[in-house]
């Protein structure tokens, strides 16, 4: 569908964009969308750098009805990004150009990228590192939704950082204004952030619909991808995966969940409520303790708080002390046969899986950062066969994709 825009094509309309290319000179491409090239560029005459998202809307590449949507989406994007521009995490819009065929949306560069290709990077995130994130994240939700703007494409592709690792919201192709009450029904998303409700509401014209709870749910899974590596539904099989989110199953079982705090679990599982009236709003998410716990804070000597403090320390002790004699030693056989048991070596595997499979991890509607988690040894497979019986192979079992 998308077409590059080179220096050198011949565009139908030059006049129209000549606005855009006399300010500007648009370089690589740094990102691509459905419909759009994302190029790094220079500002003539300041030399600054930008990225600049240039959209194609030639009746060649698509229907007429096609083309009147992505011309009237983006002038909606440029509307909505018009009026939250200058939030701290969200996206700041420079400029914009309109051409019969071609949109011109000029931003700040982000030049770490998607949040993403960072994650795939480091595999997990600490706590700390996601606390710092969602708590950006929620703000600009919570901003938004004040704002009465729905985003419904909330995904960790279109949070970008820029080179002190801050994140900014970015692609509001998906958002729109949502009064107090209103509600919408139109399917639209990434089928791995899709709420429940939306789901839901496709599936049944009764339904009264869906509002900005949604976002709230996404939130929920990007958090559980971040500090667990993979999605919290996922299966190759896409109805299933449909079914597991409107049944909110999922589970913190990997192993990366055994070193993490009960907090970010409690915070996690009120955002994945499956009824959206039960689901935390932005501004309620923020006031989490998991985002308070360690905030800045004011101490008084107090005898109480001291005694706390030695009675801690000397129980801390004697869990290290008792653990370190509990503990397996590391030895051939358990590499051998366990070696994603041990934290360090489980880590390592993860990585280097990464390293060489990143080409596979597919961003949009393939994503599957879980596919990397799902090789199983064939034992255990055998095991899984056995165990579901009549329900037929799972996901487990299909042959790994190329
Ligand atoms: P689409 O709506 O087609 O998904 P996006 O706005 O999400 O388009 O942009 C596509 C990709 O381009 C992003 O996922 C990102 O990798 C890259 N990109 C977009 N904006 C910027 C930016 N300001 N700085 C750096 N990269 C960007
Ligand atoms: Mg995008």
């Amino acid at each position: 569908m998308t077409r590059d825009v080179g220096l050198d094509d011949e565009l139908p309309d030059w006049a129209g964009a000549k606005e855009f290319y006399q300010k500007y000179d648009p370089k690589d491409v740094i990102g691509r969308g459905v419909s759009s090239v994302v190029r790094r560029c220079i500002h003539k005459q300041t030399g600054q750098e930008y990225a600049v998202k240039i959209i194609e809307v030639t009746p060649e590449r698509m229907t007429l009805q096609q083309l009147e949507e992505v011309r009237s989406s983006t002038s909606k994007e440029i509307a909505i990004l018009r009026q939250v521009s200058g939030h701290p995490f969200i996206i700041t819009l420079i400029d914009s150009y309109e051409t019969s065929t071609f949109m011109f949306l000029v931003f700040d560069l982000m030049r770490r990228g998607e949040l993403f290709d960072y994650l795939t990077e480091k595999v997990t995130l600490s706590e700390k590192e996601t606390r710092c994130i969602m708590r950006a994240l929620l703000e600009a939700v919570s901003y938004l939704h004040a704002n009465h703007i729905i985003h419904r494409d909330l995904k960790p592709e279109n949070i970008l950082m820029d080179d002190e690792l801050v994140i900014k919201l970015s692609d509001f192709g998906f958002s729109c204004h949502l009064e107090p009450g209103e509600k919408l029904r139109e399917l639209c998303g990434t089928p791995g952030y899709l709420a429940p409700e939306i789901l839901k509401c496709s599936m049944d014209e009764t339904h009264p619909g869906y509002g900005k709870e949604v976002d709230l749910w996404a939130c929920g899974v990007i958090f559980f991808t971040l500090l667990a590596g993979s999605p919290p539904f996922w299966h190759r099989k896409q109805m299933l995966m449909l079914r597991m989110i409107m049944e909110g199953q999922y589970q913190f079982g990997s192993p990366e969940w055994d070193d993490r705090s009960d907090t970010v679990k409690d915070l996690i599982s009120r955002l994945l409520k499956v009824d959206p009236a039960e689901r935390l709003t932005a501004e309620q998410a923020l006031q989490h303790s998991f985002f308070h716990r360690y905030g800045k804070e004011c101490r008084h000597f107090s005898p109480y708080r001291k005694f706390k403090v030695i009675a801690w320390t000397v129980r801390a002790s004697i869990r290290i002390f008792s653990n370190y004699r509990r503990v397996r030693p590391v030895t051939k056989e358990l590499l051998l046969c366990d070696p994603y048991s041990l934290k360090g070596v489980r880590k390592l595997i993860d990585a280097c899986a990464f390293r060489i499979y990143g080409h596979w991890v597919k961003k949009g509607e393939q994503q599957n950062r879980a596919a990397l988690f799902e090789n199983v040894p064939k034992a255990i497979q055998l095991v899984l066969l056995s165990a579901e019986g009549e329900e037929g192979p799972s996901s487990m079992v299909d042959d790994p994709p190329n």
